[in-house]
Formats: structure tokens, C-alpha cells, sequence
């Protein structure tokens, strides 16, 4: 069997989605869009079931996989919906909604409902990304209280910046967000992980974190005590040596300085390790540090046993979790840890 696979520790999951509570001291959403960041929807949410107060994703497809996975707590759509029929199947599984412009406070407005609905009305405080604007946020909750299918109504922001602790621009959202909301009633909810790691001003009444969740910190240099949830590992399956001189791999990117002992090893691009990372990125062989070398292939990567005399044919390679941080690679690619966490596939995946 290809050694190439996923390891999901979930009580990695479940003390990191502890620490998001702690860390903000409210209820808190378990973000499980894009299939939980690559991690796999259902099985983190059931993992979470007993104790999370609630989950978000991005659209209804997504919380009707968990409802069917036998998810039965709160699921907030974070984009809301895109079509009328829609609706009535969010009241029908009983779905938050967020509303986040005017196409969809119509939507709700117009449409007949079985059951009424909960909103999260989302305002653009300074992302301009979705959301009303704050002088019109009161004139929409009030259309909401007054189409009489709307349950709750909860006040949310997202922050554009809430990753970097000594910009301006996260306080200035909170303050835009307290003065549009002023004089309304409804739960809030402000923060992502950033924002439980780095902002207490944020704290409200619901905190939304995904990525911390994971054990990737999206603050720069953090120790928040995080757990790595997914350790993405394969195995060496061929060593050659080549000579001084020797260019391994396409476009011969590596050239040998000294006689080097490559290792093949079963992971490639096609799984989600990224591509663009360069010769010298980290990775761990049977738990001792060592560089990948050459470009990664679509099935393949090498690495550099050289130093590494006991390691061959079946010793363990991780590419990230436990050893090697998911950051530093994403670093190393030019990306960010969510991207490459959403794009392992075609992997073997096993939780414990
Ligand atoms: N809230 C909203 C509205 C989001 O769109 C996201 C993710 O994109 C999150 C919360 C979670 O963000 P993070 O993964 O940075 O914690």
C-alpha cells in the first residue's frame, strides 16, 4: 500500500478547540468549512459533537453533509444562501444564516418559510469584503424583526488584519462595529483565531475560530500551546547517490556540490504538498531533521539522506505536523498554512 497518508489526531482538535473557549471566555463556533481545512468535515466534527456550542461552514451543501453525518447542534452558513429554495432548506435543518447584503435580506423578505430562521447579519466594518456598511446596518435589522421569519438576530464582523497584533486596523474595526451596533440587541460575535490569540478587545459573545483549531497559530512567531491536528507523511521508496555535479529532478533545479544519497519519496503535488517550495525545505526522517531537494514531482519528492546513514528504503518522511510545522513549509511555498491544510487529497486518511 503507498505509505503516503494523513493522521488526524483529534484530541489535538479537541484541546485546541478548548483553548479558542479559554482564550476568549464565550461560546464558540468550530469553523469546519472546506471540508474542516482539509481535515474532514464530518469525523472533526463528531470528534467535537460533545462539546462544541456550535459549527460554522461556508454554504448549505456543506452543513447538510454534517446534519447527514449525524451533526445535530447549530451550523452557521458564513456565506448564507444563494438562492431562494435554499432558504426553506436551511429553515427545514434548522440552519443560522448569515445575511450579508441586500440580494439576500430580499431573499428572505420574499420567500415563504416553514419555520423561521436565525440570522448572523454580518457588517463591513473595514474588510470591504461582505457585510453592510455601518450606517446601514440598523435599517436592515429592523427589516429583518419585521418580515417575521427571523428568530434571533446575532451582530457579526470579520476582521481583515487580525493576524498582525500591532496594526491599527483591528481596533478600528472593533470600534466601527460597537458604534453600528449600539443600539441593537443580539448576541455578537468579532473573532477569528487571530483575534482570540492576539486581540481581547475582541471578545464577545461568540468567537469563530477555524485555523487555530488545526494547530497552525496564524500570529507570526506565537508558542499559544496549539496542537498540530494533521501530520502529512509518506515514506522513502528508492535511494540513489549521485555525483558531484548531477542535477536530480525536472528542470535539474538541484545540482550535486558533494556526493549525495537521494531519497524518493511516495508524496507529491497531486497530494497537496505545494510545488513552489524550494530546495532546503524542512522535513523529518524517522523523527531527525533533513532537507527536500529538487522540484517536487506530481507523484514524487526527493530529499537529501546524506547525513542520515540509517535512514532507506521505508523510513518515515513527514512533511508537516508534529516535527515540522505547517507554517514553516507554508513559508517555504510563499503561502499560507490554510492553503496547503485545504489541498491534501488522493492521501490515505486515519484518525486517532
Ligand atoms: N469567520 C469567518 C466569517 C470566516 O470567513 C473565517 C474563515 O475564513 C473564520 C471565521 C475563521 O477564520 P480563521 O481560520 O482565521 O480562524
Amino acid at each position: 500500500m503507498r505509505p503516503a497518508r494523513a493522521l488526524i489526531d483529534l484530541d489535538a482538535l479537541r484541546h485546541n478547540y478548548r483553548l479558542a473557549r479559554r482564550r476568549h471566555g464565550s461560546r464558540a463556533l468550530a469553523v469546519v468549512k472546506a471540508n474542516a481545512y482539509g481535515h474532514g468535515a464530518v469525523r472533526c466534527a463528531r470528534a467535537l459533537a460533545g462539546e462544541a456550542d456550535g459549527f460554522a461552514v461556508a454554504f448549505l451543501e456543506e452543513a447538510l453533509e454534517l446534519r447527514a453525518g449525524g451533526i445535530v447542534g447549530p451550523i452557521l452558513l458564513l456565506e448564507g444562501v444563494f438562492e431562494a429554495p435554499e432558504l426553506d432548506a436551511a429553515a427545514t435543518h434548522g440552519l443560522w444564516l448569515v445575511v450579508h447584503h441586500e440580494a439576500q435580506l430580499r431573499m428572505l423578505e420574499t420567500t415563504p418559510l416553514a419555520a423561521p430562521v436565525d440570522v448572523w447579519l454580518k457588517i463591513n466594518t473595514g474588510m470591504n469584503r461582505a457585510g453592510f456598511l455601518p450606517d446601514a446596518v440598523e435599517a436592515a435589522w429592523r427589516r429583518l424583526r419585521a418580515c417575521g421569519k427571523v428568530g434571533e438576530i446575532a451582530l457579526m464582523t470579520h476582521f481583515a488584519r487580525a493576524d498582525e497584533p500591532q496594526v491599527i486596523t483591528t481596533a478600528e474595526q472593533i470600534a466601527r462595529f460597537d458604534a453600528a451596533t449600539a443600539r441593537l440587541h443580539g448576541a455578537r460575535s468579532l473573532a477569528n483565531s487571530g483575534a482570540i490569540l492576539g486581540w481581547p478587545q475582541a471578545r464577545r459573545d461568540w468567537a469563530r475560530p477555524g485555523i487555530l483549531l488545526y494547530g497552525a497559530s496564524p500570529l507570526a512567531a506565537a508558542d499559544d500551546g496549539l496542537q498540530p491536528v494533521m501530520t502529512l507523511e509518506s515514506a522513502v521508496m528508492a535511494v540513489r547517490e549521485i555525483a558531484p555535479g548531477e542535477a536530480l529532478g525536472y528542470g535539474g533545479r538541484f545540482v550535486a556540490e558533494r556526493p549525495t544519497r537521494v531519497g524518493l519519496v511516495a508524496l507529491g503535488y497531486a497530494d497537496g504538498y505545494p510545488r513552489t517550495v524550494p530546495d532546503g525545505t524542512p522535513v523529518s526522517i524517522d523523527g531527525a531533521p533533513a532537507r527536500l531537494i529538487g522540484r517536487v514531482s506530481m507523484d514524487m519528492l526527493t530529499v537529501d539522506l546524506s547525513a542520515l546513514p540509517g535512514a532507506g528504503i521505508g523510513s518515515r518522511v513527514e512533511l508537516w505536523g508534529k516535527e515540522i510545522a505547517v507554517n514553516r513549509v507554508a513559508q517555504a511555498a510563499g503561502t499560507i498554512a490554510y492553503e496547503l491544510l485545504c489541498n491534501v487529497k488522493r492521501v490515505r486518511f486515519e484518525y486517532c
